[in-house]
């Protein structure tokens, strides 16, 4: 389906998945006056609970998928592993954005590196893997060190393997366990940015400033803005996002993570169609949010200005923190700084690795801004009760 109307406030918008991602972008589009259905395989989810309604089933189950979809005016999704027979069973009867070609194109690494190399953006050599043997050919070819990723359902460096002898490749193999693989030549980068940005139905673009990413173990540790690269990097990187978002037609929001070279050339690592963790600080430190942006995008409403109101830091808060604090989170040790914005995405269990919510500080300087939100993180680990929800059960 396709329509070019604007969908207004007061409207319904169906999301599926129903995470930390879904759940801000549920507040901000309450914020704007719509309705919001969610679809989530679990009860009680980040998103449900902020939600009008939550559907709890299977994303196999592709009556229920049709019966949520007709009930709302807009279907968009908060993470693309949503199966694609999901998307393509919610399309036939609502309108979903972005598309089921983008999240087709985005959620398997072969069919994105190659649609991004096919369409002249820079990536890093890859070859796909199916075989032992074609494993040794890629290395041949592409030398090592190498990673070795699954071609499917990978964030986070899941499924990821870095080949640095020609003695890994047996072992490395049999770690895909059968999976179709893609090996990819090593990028010496010298850090990692995001672009996030946002494209309605009649082709305006809105791209957020370029966003610096720092990973502790694959996963995503600190944001900061603005990026600490020349002005020309940015509008490259700016450009590279916008023709990427024209190629693939989004309607929506999508997110482009972005190797800086040593040697000042920019290589496209991954996609993601959709808001991005590292554009979590747009929340406080942006004139429009990601997800107030994400809203407009789908509905064909106006994009938002994504000015920086000032440079600020984000710090991702992993459930690690509450075995580091032996219990509850020392929130208010945290809080004294009262430029110190805290958001927790209601997920009643820590685990280690698992995303339970993040702060953001907004200062005058980006060194500032980072140094305070990892004090503010430090200080949450001062030793407390027992491990404890962040909501009530
Ligand atoms: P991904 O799951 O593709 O987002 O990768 C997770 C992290 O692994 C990235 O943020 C990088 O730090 C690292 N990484 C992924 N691919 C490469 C590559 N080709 N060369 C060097 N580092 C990589």
């Amino acid at each position: 389906m396709a329509d070019s109307s604007p969908i207004l406030p007061g409207a319904t918008i169906g999301i599926l998945g129903s995470g930390q991602l879904g759940r801000m972008l549920a507040i901000a589009a309450r914020t704007l006056g719509y309705h919001v259905h969610v679809y989530s395989p679990d009860p009680d989810s980040p998103a449900g609970q902020v939600a009008d309604l939550e559907i709890v089933a299977a994303y196999e189950d592709l009556d229920r998928v049709r019966a949520f979809a007709r009930d709302v005016d807009v279907v968009t999704f908060e993470f693309e592993n949503v199966p694609s027979t999901t998307s393509r069973a919610a399309a036939e009867v609502a309108l979903v954005r972005p598309d089921g070609n983008v999240l087709h194109i985005t959620q398997q690494r072969l069919r994105e590196k190659s649609f991004l190399r096919e369409h002249g953006f820079p990536v890093t050599p890859f070859r796909a893997i199916h075989s032992l043997n074609d494993l040794h050919l890629a290395v041949a070819e592409l030398g090592l060190p190498g990673i070795l990723k699954t071609a499917s359902f990978g964030y986070d460096g899941k499924g990821q393997q870095t080949l640095r002898s020609p003695n890994d490749i047996p072992a490395a193999f049999d770690r895909l366990r059968g999976a179709e693989g893609i090996y990819e030549a090593f990028v010496d980068f010298e850090k990692e940015v995001s672009v996030v940005a946002a494209r309605t139905v009649d082709g305006s673009f809105q791209a957020f400033p370029v966003f610096e990413n720092a990973h502790h173990h694959h996963i995503l540790d600190v944001t900061f803005a603005p990026a600490a690269i020349s002005p020309a990097l940015a509008a490259s990187a700016e450009s590279i996002a916008r023709g990427i978002l024209d190629k693939l037609n989004v309607v929506g929001l999508l997110t482009v993570e972005m190797f800086v070279t040593r040697d000042g050339r920019i290589v496209v690592n991954e996609l993601a169609p959709r808001t991005h963790n590292s554009g979590h600080l747009t929340l406080d430190a942006c004139v429009t949010s990601q997800f107030e942006q994400q809203v407009r995008a789908i509905c064909g409403l106006p994009l938002g200005s994504t000015r920086l109101r000032s440079p600020a830091a984000m710090a991702n808060l992993l459930g690690d923190v509450w075995f580091d604090a032996g219990g509850t989170p020392a929130w208010s040790a945290a809080l004294t700084d009262p430029e110190v914005r805290l958001h927790l995405y209601g997920k009643a269990e820590p685990r280690r690795a698992r995303k339970m919510g993040h702060l953001t500080v907004p200062a005058p300087t980006v060194a500032e801004a980072i140094q305070r939100a990892r004090h503010a993180r430090q200080l949450l680990s001062l030793p407390g009760g027992t491990p404890s929800p962040t909501h009530p059960a």
